[in-house]
């Protein structure tokens, strides 16, 4: 299998601070994990997106106040958002990485994308910068792409819920959004009854699941929701919002998946669009070696190649698997899932 990987300077330029945790060196672990895994690279280095792309879910007033809170020398957006000078190029940058990759993609280049780029972009708003996030990559990337005609189906696996990418497709019915995320935790929204609106109700999913769930329950809520959905859906391009922020080691949350949970999920998700669709993001994930580790699982999942599982793995509790009970309950009014 192939692997088309952004690469640039300005992706571990961006800047947050010695001890902040959205740090350059995660990309160097997330490129480690591509090299590890048993794939085909082919690097590719990302423009800096234009306004009009940016503009598909962003307001132009908040573009240009970025552009010139860095160039000013940068500061804090939120308290835990930072930027520097060099923040502007990596956001416009890891911004484009999704549009340029698809158009990569269908010139066939390679069979599957992954970006490992910063700033991270799923907490990101219309007109605010959240979470460690800027721009928000994936969902540039999904209105690109719905923008000419395609169903475009969105899984973020990051543990954190995407608030920025629900609410720019919330009453989108062309765009689906699944997550499965900590619940409660960062940023508090998520919850199970957040289906979309008007048209669109019932293309927002959501697995607001327990501290403690381990990949147990999140292998089952894929075979018994999220797959059935996905196909039901028919998606022209499928994005992954992949942060490894749910690994048991990640020292910012709560849940207990391993890395050959990511593999699962990667295996899980081959094969549901046409070859040279797929396009991952990285998002979250805090500890460099579950990072590396669960970064060359997704891909080997994605490649068909076995992961196996770990000799000892954690087992969730009843809350976890009636967190799933619920989410089914909820989202058979919307779709076929037993
Ligand atoms: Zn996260």
């Amino acid at each position: 299998m192939k692997v088309l990987v952004a690469t640039h300077p300005a992706f571990t330029a961006h800047a947050t601070g010695l001890s902040h945790p959205e740090r350059p060196a995660r990309l160097t672990a997330a490129r480690a994990g591509t090299a590890d895994a048993p794939v085909d690279i082919v690097e590719f280095s990302p423009s800096e997106a234009e306004l009009e792309l940016l503009a598909g879910v962003h307001l132009v007033d908040y573009v240009q106040s970025i552009k010139r809170f860095c160039a000013a020398g940068g500061g804090q957006l939120d308290p835990d958002t930072v930027v520097g000078v060099d923040s502007w190029e990596a956001a416009l940058r890891a911004a484009a990485a999704g549009p340029d990759a698809a158009n990569l993609l269908e010139r066939g280049v390679a069979d599957v994308a992954f970006l490992p780029i910063r700033p991270p972009g799923h907490h990101a708003l219309e007109d605010r910068a959240m979470g460690f996030c800027i721009f928000n990559n994936v969902a540039v990337t999904a209105r690109f792409l719905a923008a000419s005609g395609n169903r475009v189906a969105i899984v973020d696996w990051d543990v954190h819920h995407g608030n920025g990418t629900q609410e720019m497709f919330l009453m989108d019915p062309e765009v689906l959004y699944v997550s499965l995320h900590e619940f409660p935790a960062y940023p508090g929204s998520g919850w199970v009854d957040e289906i979309g609106l008007g048209p669109a109700a019932g293309t927002t999913v959501n697995f607001p699941m327990p501290v403690g769930t381990g990949g147990d329950v999140y292998r089952a809520s894929f075979e018994r929701v999220v797959l059935p959905i996905l196909s039901a859906f028919k998606p022209d391009w499928l994005l992954v919002s992949a942060g490894y922020d749910a690994h048991d080691a990640d020292p910012l949350a709560g849940l207990s998946l391993l890395e050959s949970d990511y593999a699962a999920m990667g295996s899980a998700l081959r094969g549901l669009v046409g070859p040279g669709k797929t396009i991952l993001f990285l998002e979250g994930g805090y500890n460099l070696k579950a990072i590396q580790g669960c970064v060359a699982a997704t891909l080997s999942g994605l490649a068909a190649v076995p992961v196996p599982d770990e000799t000892s793995r954690p087992v969730s509790g009843s809350r976890s698997w009636r967190a799933l009970e619920f989410v089914v309950e909820v989202q058979q009014r919307h779709w076929q899932v037993v």
